[in-house]
């Protein structure tokens, strides 16, 4: 009897065989090529500006100074209670619209108890040119009676004691404290926050990092004025759109990379 041999069967067909019909290749329709691109590099980090050495701060402040003996803040006031009336109606709102409405207002209620006696709807007429005009009517007579009530119908000197004021916050005890009673506080407005991190004097993401930044780098003989330096300084030179570098008192110690000159 002849040997049957058996052929051998693969057991699974090529790769290329089991190509089901609806992946097979149409004719004369073409595959996109893969394009391989290169791993892109991360983009370099922007450089840290170089810290101020304590010699330039104190060069800044000592030109400051000698620019500026006795430098004022805007917010027109007549004792230590019209300055916390005044700081807390200036919340987002300027100080000639705070002015231009407090002119009146103190005129008739320089004090807690003639604020009271003014009134809540008075006292609403009487500032409704200001941005929040009605919660800021509701703050001052909320804090007139608590400063009647609770410290003697005076303005209280601890910071605490001033936040715990209705409409008064950190920036408020910090203005309160440097002109009412001469502390070496530093209030962090949007002027003094810009000009803390464009200079790189004091950078911070919060206006509290940037306070207790200038608070560190400022020599104590400069704190009492170096708020209202620095205010007025971002408020007439150091403009948010348009800086004016040019005639910038600090142009060659400040760190910003985009200055003009
Ligand atoms: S040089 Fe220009 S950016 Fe720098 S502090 Fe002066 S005004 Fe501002």
């Amino acid at each position: 009897m002849p040997k049957i041999t058996r052929r051998h069967q693969p057991k699974s067909k090529p790769a290329k065989a089991r190509r089901t019909r609806k992946s097979a290749k149409k004719p004369g329709k073409k595959t996109a090529k893969r394009i391989v691109t290169k791993p892109q590099r991360a983009p370099a980090r922007a450089k840290k500006p170089k810290r101020w050495t304590p010699a330039e701060v104190h060069e800044a402040f000592s030109r400051f100074r000698k620019a500026n003996p006795e430098p004022k803040g805007e917010l027109e006031h007549l004792n230590p209670f019209t300055l916390l009336v005044a700081v807390v109606l200036s919340a987002q709102a300027t100080d000639a619209g705070v002015n231009r409405a407090t002119r009146a207002l103190f005129a008739v209620a320089d004090t807690p108890q003639r604020m009271l006696a003014l009134g809540e709807e008075r006292l609403r007429d009487t500032i409704k040119t200001v941005g929040l005009y009605r919660t800021k009517a509701r703050n001052v007579i909320a804090l007139s009676e608590k400063l009647i009530n609770e410290f003697g119908g005076e303005v209280p000197r601890t910071r605490a004691e001033i936040e715990s004021l209705p409409g008064a916050g950190r920036k408020t005890a910090n203005v309160v404290l440097n002109m009412a009673f001469g502390e070496h506080t530093m209030a962090v407005d949007t002027h003094v926050f810009r000009v803390g991190n464009r200079t790189a004097l004091a950078p911070g993401k919060t206006p509290l990092e940037v306070e207790l930044g200038l608070e560190r780098v400022i020599p104590p003989e400069f704190m009492l004025h170096a708020h209202h330096w620095l205010i007025l300084h971002g408020r007439y030179t150091c403009l948010a759109r348009k800086p004016r570098c040019e005639v910038c008192l600090i142009n060659d110690l400040c760190r910003w990379g985009e200055k003009t000159v």
